[in-house]
């Protein structure tokens, strides 16, 4: 196992080299520059140098790769040459050498070799710098995958949202055909045929479910974040904060919500702009009072008006779903409700911290059920601590027999100061291969119940290098989901830890807007809050109008 990896390679590629080397070699830490001499390198120990040259024609990447293999010190050198004015070029791998004295030394130093316009100049100019990270990770990626024996499931592409790079390969080059974009992927990002395959089916499952994918950036979505649970679950890193205190200052946190509403709902119908979908989440929504939700849903139908395409509502925890509750839900036109069990195994609820039995999760989706809620979906975490692939197999069993209108299957991922994350070491959790099995087994039995891929988003540090997909019967895929994922149009959130996107319409270019996480910090700070929120919708607001 890779204990250590020297890099040499230029700072604007750092990130990136270290990031696909992470995938292949997990756990492995990084030092800059090379040992004092290849022969010093140590038997757990991978040194890497990259380079590029740039010419007017093409950009040339190369990375020499040193190990130790049986005592002797090996090099391995692959190129990767792409046409400035093509996508794909040649790769030339020179086989593994090997010699006892290391007569072939490493390259004193990683360079960056731009040999054309002083205009063209990496740092400033993003396609060409674009075109060099690819040529590099394309010749990175061959160099490990033949280094280590293995290949990466998604191949070059290490981002949150694969499938929205082929919308933008049907939107610029009119690329439709689902076999194209599965066999661009392959080629292009060396992804696996099995996730080449699934991101194509969804990217053109997404435009049958919203046909109008392209236009939807002339209305907006709203998100509100109510960020209390009854408990905090081991994996998660969502604003969760105690129902104890929750009690204490839920009016002054509600308030506060309802003047960001108040405020969105009066820039909303003076700009004319439309809302798609309303998604509360959090935290647990369910975790309010059946009056709180009343007030706050009241407060959506009367000040955002309009006939919302769907409107959503996490009731994540089981425990917190009681008939006062649904009943608040059903009376205010929810029409997406998310029961979740995440797991049927009392061992896996109680060790995640859940505070809840499997047996509550079926008493509780029939509470739904009976309200008359038109989608209700369940998610389910794949590869959770302890758990086997008879273990999942039965919680997607149980899942299944609720007859649920969608179904989500995450992969774990581990987030940074998660409980999990902490504890990692001490914890069991299934390897790549196990991990592999266990997605396809969920695949296959949530596809038979007639529940089909709709939308796919990944996680750094997820198992076996997955993904997180939703599946639903057709006519059930959540279009909430689909505008989130692929930043298909603005989300303005609301509420405790609640992130706006401000999607510009035409050039698609993206801005944040973080709301404090801590409710009594989000209180406090409701002036500034509105402040901000109210100019970036408004500026929004004029480019959408000006654009359609
Ligand atoms: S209930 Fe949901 S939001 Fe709350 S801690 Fe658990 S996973 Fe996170």
């Amino acid at each position: 196992m890779t204990a250590r990896v020297w890099l040499r390679v230029d700072p604007l590629f750092t990130a990136d080299v270290k990031l696909l080397v992470s995938l292949f070699l997990p756990g492995a830490q990084f030092t800059s520059g090379a040992p004092a001499t290849d022969a010093a390198l140590a038997q757990d120990e991978l040194a890497i140098v990259a380079s590029i040259v740039c010419t007017a024609a093409d950009v040339c990447a190369t990375v020499t790769l040193r190990e130790m293999v049986n005592g002797l010190s090996a090099l391995r050198e692959t190129t990767r040459k792409l046409s400035r004015g093509e996508r794909i070029g040649q790769s030339e791998q020179r086989p593994l050498t090997s010699s006892a004295t290391s007569e072939t030394p490493l390259p004193s130093t990683s360079s960056v070799t731009v040999e054309t316009l002083r205009s063209d100049d990496p740092h400033t100019d993003r396609k060409l710098r674009v075109l060099m990270k690819r040529a590099l990770r394309f010749a990175l990626h061959e160099a490990l995958a033949a280094t280590t024996g293995r290949r990466l499931t998604w191949g070059l592409l290490t981002g949150v949202r694969p499938v929205k790079l082929l919308h933008e390969w049907q939107r610029q080059a009119g690329q439709k055909s689902e076999e194209a974009l599965r066999e661009r992927l392959q080629r292009e990002y060396l992804v696996s045929p099995e996730r080449a395959a699934l991101a194509a089916e969804i990217a053109v499952r997404e435009r049958a479910a919203v046909p109008d994918l392209e236009t939807l950036d002339r209305e907006v979505s709203i998100y509100i974040g109510i960020p209390f649970c009854p408990t905090h679950c081991a994996y998660c890193t969502f604003p969760a904060y105690s129902m104890v205190d929750k009690a204490r200052y839920a009016f002054t946190f509600l308030d506060a919500l309802l003047q960001e509403i108040k405020m969105v709902g009066r820039v909303l119908r003076e700009k004319r702009v439309g809302v798609t979908t309303v998604y509360v989440g959090g935290g647990t929504p369910s975790s309010l009072r059946p009056d709180e939700m009343r007030r706050l849903f009241d407060a959506l139908r009367t000040e955002v008006g309009g006939a919302w395409r769907e409107f959503c509502v996490e009731a994540g925890r089981a425990d917190t779903i009681t008939p006062d509750r649904v009943a608040a839900m059903a009376e205010y036109g929810v029409d997406r409700v998310s029961v979740n069990p995440q797991s049927y195994h009392h061992r896996t609820l109680r060790m995640m911290g859940r505070g809840h039995s499997p047996e509550i999760i079926d008493r509780r989706f029939a509470l739904v059920r009976e309200a008359g809620i038109r989608n209700i979906n369940m998610d389910l975490i794949l590869g959770l601590p302890g758990e086997t692939g008879d273990d999942v197999a039965y919680s997607v069993e149980r899942t299944l027999a609720l007859d649920p209108d969608s179904v989500t299957l995450h992969t774990l991922s581990f987030k940074r100061s998660s409980e999990v994350t902490e504890k990692r070491e001490s914890l069991v959790v299934p390897d790549d291969e196990a991990m592999l099995l266990m997605m396809r087994a969920a695949d296959h039995a949530v596809r038979s119940a007639g529940l089909l891929p709709y939308y796919l988003y990944r996680q750094r540090d997820i198992l076996g290098n997955l993904e997180n997909v939703g599946y639903a019967k057709p006519g059930f895929e959540g279009i909430y989901n689909i505008a989130i994922i692929e930043e298909a149009q603005t989300i303005i959130a609301l509420g405790g830890g609640a992130a706006s996107k401000w999607v510009e319409p035409v050039t698609r270019r993206i801005t944040r807007h973080d709301n404090p996480r801590e409710p009594l910090a989000y209180v406090n700070a409701i002036e500034r809050v509105l402040a901000v929120k109210e100019r970036a919708l408004i500026r929004i607001c004029e480019q959408i109008g000006a654009a359609h």
